[in-house]
């Protein structure tokens, strides 16, 4: 990270979405361990692998555009600036992909596998979406979904849509809704 960025923290280290500064990390390790065949102790590290999601506590979202690096939460370089002064979009699209990136398209997991179908990573981890329905053409999937991303104008939601599709994304419909209020103003200090 480069140092004019280090000391902007106050503009990034804060809720997308109400601009809160009262953060929490919430971190999952995972570790494979060695277990020793004399003495049945699991101590030796293989492998340790660390997830760590950043969580709003005024208005319990989750902070895509944060992150965790040795203890320390630092900006996702290319997302927070977009987000952080963005507006939120809705759009209204479809996206046609390959039936072979669907991994399941019924049952409980079917909402989480089309989003991911659609969107991959930002469909899951950064966008509200809400799969409306889909339609099987062929060798094809057709997605109908209703996406909420933040962007600081039209152009620049089209272009993170078309960026995070993985496959021919149509909008049928983009409109900018307003900010939910930001949370209690001059409470930054
Ligand atoms: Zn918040």
């Amino acid at each position: 990270m480069n140092e004019e960025l280090e000391g902007e923290r106050g503009a990034w280290l804060r809720c997308y979405r109400c601009w809160s500064q009262r953060l929490e990390a919430q971190v999952h390790y995972d570790a494979i361990l060695r277990v020793d065949p004399e003495t049945g102790e699991a101590a030796e590290r293989v492998e340790e692998v660390q997830e760590a999601v950043v969580q709003c506590l005024d208005c319990m979202h989750d902070q895509p555009h944060l992150t965790i690096e040795e203890g320390r939460v630092v900006a996702v370089e290319d997302r927070w600036e977009r987000m952080v002064a963005g507006k939120p979009f809705v759009a209204s699209c479809t996206v046609t992909v390959d039936q072979d990136l669907v991994e399941s398209c019924s049952g409980p997991e079917a909402a989480d596998a089309l989003t991911y179908a659609a969107f991959g990573d930002s469909g899951t981890r950064e966008f509200f979406t809400h799969v409306r329905f889909h339609k099987h053409d062929d060798e094809r999937i057709i997605i109908h979904l209703l996406v909420e991303l933040y962007a600081r104008h039209e152009e620049e939601a089209v272009e993170v849509l078309e960026q995070a599709a993985r496959g021919v994304l149509e909008i049928t419909s983009l409109a900018e809704e307003s900010r939910p209020p930001a949370h209690a103003p001059g409470e930054a200090h």
